[in-house]
């Protein structure tokens, strides 16, 4: 596993076992607090299935996404390149071992101390995509090899980058003439159609667009060999995902065809962690409320019951992802109610059976912009992350195995190393009504 990670950094979920055995164990050892699965099989096989499925494109991590130490060393050991947004990302992944040319800076605003450590540091591919940027990078990293981001058109998509970034292809020209006269080599295109891409032309379109950047590039005597497909790429079970993929390789095969001389990455944050993780919160506390509002005479709701359940993590911790990345993590959903959030709640209006203090709720899915967005409000810590793998994904990690056979439909499957499949696993995240007390 090229010294990145060792048997000691994870539980091994031995044959015959899955990760919910081990995840029902740690539920009963009592007494704990908010606590992750982490499947580092998961990420394997995600990786793995990627490489499969674009095989002309290699996949670089966005740390931003999750830095917990387990993800970032399974996927150095893998291979995978490292998206780095700031010092602190460089930092940590470089502390691991990765090499400086595995890493790719890509935030198009950085601070020019950071540009400096990036330059010490050896790392050289930078992205940008305006002309300030390419000045504080003229005068701070003459080694720098810069990447034009350019905006892409993604209204569907849970978080619209090119509302901040990217820059539009009317202004691309005027930056390629600019880095020439400041002497900054640009080696290629970048571009992300917006994180929780929903959008299946947004691929294709971009595509043909950053080919358009390359042709313009070309007339000014550029020699780009980059193109920087960026993420978006969804996490959790999802089908589109399937056909996303055809698109996107029929694009690269009209716009970069093989021998192109152009090399692909991406820069895969959810696709690779999402499913990965599985929280477990417990309930600490209760209290009944009115359904209704005092007077009310409606008979069916009177004889149910509003209960409040306090759990030891919250929107300030692990759920913060509810308002940064605009999900609804819910244990189980019976029947389709109203549902809406206020202050820290977690989810209003679920119907679940009564829960007593010291029942568990696991959240499966959590492993996307949770973490990385956590804080310690309230002096709440982070819950810990127990790190596991099946034998089977360890030998596959190794090169000992073959890569399973998988049709193009299984792409998109969930894709754990160890759950017991289940009709309910792909559609709602699992409910463990598992009394401790
Ligand atoms: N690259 C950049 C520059 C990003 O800003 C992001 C997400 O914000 C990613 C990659 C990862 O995106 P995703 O998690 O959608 O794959």
């Amino acid at each position: 596993m090229s010294g990145y990670l060792d048997e000691s950094d994870f539980m091994m979920v031995e044959e015959g076992f899955t990760t919910r055995d081990l995840l029902e164990n740690l539920l009963m050892e009592g007494n704990k607090g908010a606590f992750f699965v982490a499947d580092l099989g998961d990420v394997v096989k995600k990786h793995l299935r990627f490489l499969k499925a674009l095989p002309h494109v290699k996949p670089f991590y966005a740390v931003k996404c999750n830095s917990s130490r387990g993800v970032v060393r399974t996927l150095a050991a893998l291979g995978a390149g490292f998206d780095c947004a700031s010092k602190t990302e460089i930092a940590l992944v470089q502390s691991i071992g990765v090499p400086p040319d595995k890493i790719i800076y890509t935030n198009p605003c950085k601070q020019i101390a950071q540009i400096k450590y990036a330059a010490s540091h050896g790392v050289q591919l930078m992205a940008f995509d305006n002309e300030v940027e390419l000045g504080k990078v003229a005068r701070s990293h003459p080694h720098a090899r810069m990447v034009l981001c350019i905006a892409t058109d993604n209204p569907r998509s849970s978080a619209r980058l090119s509302v901040k970034f990217g820059a539009t292809l009317k202004s691309c020209r005027h930056l390629l003439e600019t880095a020439k006269e400041m002497n900054v080599e640009i080696v290629g295109i970048s571009f992300h159609v917006g994180s929780g891409c929903l959008d299946l032309q947004a691929f294709p379109r971009s595509i043909a667009d950053a080919r358009l950047v390359f042709e313009m590039g070309a007339e000014l005597g550029y020699k780009m060999h980059l193109l920087d497909i960026g993420g978006g790429f969804p996490g959790t079970e999802n089908s589109k995902f399937v056909f996303s993929l055809a698109t996107i390789n029929s694009a690269l095969d009209l716009y970069f065809p093989e021998g192109c001389g152009v090399e692909i990455i991406a820069k895969l944050g959810r696709y690779y962690v999402a499913s990965a993780f599985t929280l477990a919160v417990n309930v600490i506390d209760k209290q009944e409320v009115p359904l209704d509002p005092p007077g009310s005479d409606d008979e069916e709701s009177s004889s149910k019951k509003n209960i409040l359940y306090y759990i030891n993590d919250g929107i300030y911790g692990s759920f913060s992802c509810i308002f940064f990345d605009h999900t609804c993590p819910r244990p189980t959903l019976h029947k389709s109610c109203p549902f809406h959030l206020e202050e820290d709640r977690i989810a209003d209006g679920l119907e679940l059976p009564e829960l007593q203090v010291g029942d568990w709720l696991t959240f499966e899915n959590m492993g996307a912009y949770t973490i990385a967005a956590s804080s310690s409000f309230n002096g709440y810590q982070q819950p810990q992350i127990n790190y596991v793998m099946s034998r089977e994904a360890l030998r596959l990690l190794q090169g000992k195995l073959p890569q399973p056979e998988e049709d193009r439909e299984s792409l998109c499957t969930p894709l754990s190393c160890g759950w017991e499949i289940t009709d309910t696993l792909c559609i709602t995240p699992v409910f463990t009504p598992a009394r401790i007390t």
